[in-house]
């Protein structure tokens, strides 16, 4: 049979643009980069723990500077995506949307960031960190998957520069 354009669902299907499936995709993405904020917290938290416990010639890890950088990195990632998400709760309190870019980049840096520290997380745990028995590899592989679904790495910067250029 023919439906006609009045029995889609949503009803905003037919709108310029696909409206609708862009409204759920910019919801998917900024929920991503609460995940990426929980990740990026976690692998923090772990971090700093390993790096007061574990100790190598003679000192704690946390006294060479090359893992204080890794430390201090996470914590910027973690101060960026928790600004970018209480922005994100602050708009939807006043019932505002972002942009399609917005929401894309917003997913773009949260994934790229979350599977960056968890992989310095890894490192910052040496060997242990590569084996299951740590958290660490299992946050490094949530990260990474970051990248892939609700639009991969990709297909972000395509919606944002193509979103951008059509205003
Ligand atoms: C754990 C997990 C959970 C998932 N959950 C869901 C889910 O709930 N619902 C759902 O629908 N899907 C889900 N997916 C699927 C996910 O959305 C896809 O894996 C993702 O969209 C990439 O598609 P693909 O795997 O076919 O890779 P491909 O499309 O084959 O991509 C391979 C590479 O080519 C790049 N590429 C492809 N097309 C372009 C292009 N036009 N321009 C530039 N680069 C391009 C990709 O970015 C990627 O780097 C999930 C995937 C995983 C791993």
């Amino acid at each position: 049979m023919r439906a006609e354009a009045d029995r889609l669902l949503g009803e905003t299907e037919a709108a310029p643009a696909r409206s609708g499936a862009k409204a759920t995709f910019s919801l998917e993405r900024t929920g991503v980069a609460a995940m990426a904020l929980g990740i990026v917290e976690r692998c923090l938290e772990l971090s700093l723990q390993h790096a007061r416990d574990r100790v190598q010639f003679g000192r704690p890890i946390g006294e060479f500077q090359l893992i204080q950088d890794k430390l201090a990195r996470m914590e910027v990632a973690r101060m960026n995506l928790q600004n970018l998400v209480f922005r994100q709760i602050e708009l939807a309190g006043r019932g505002r949307a972002p942009t399609f870019a917005e929401a894309s980049a917003m997913k773009l840096y949260a994934a790229r960031a979350a599977t960056e520290v968890a992989l310095e997380a890894v490192q910052v745990f040496g060997g242990n960190g590569y084996m299951a028995e740590y958290q660490v590899e299992q946050l490094a592989r949530d990260a990474k998957v970051l990248q892939i679904y609700a639009g991969t790495d990709e297909i972000q910067i395509s919606a944002i520069a193509r979103d951008l250029l059509a205003r």
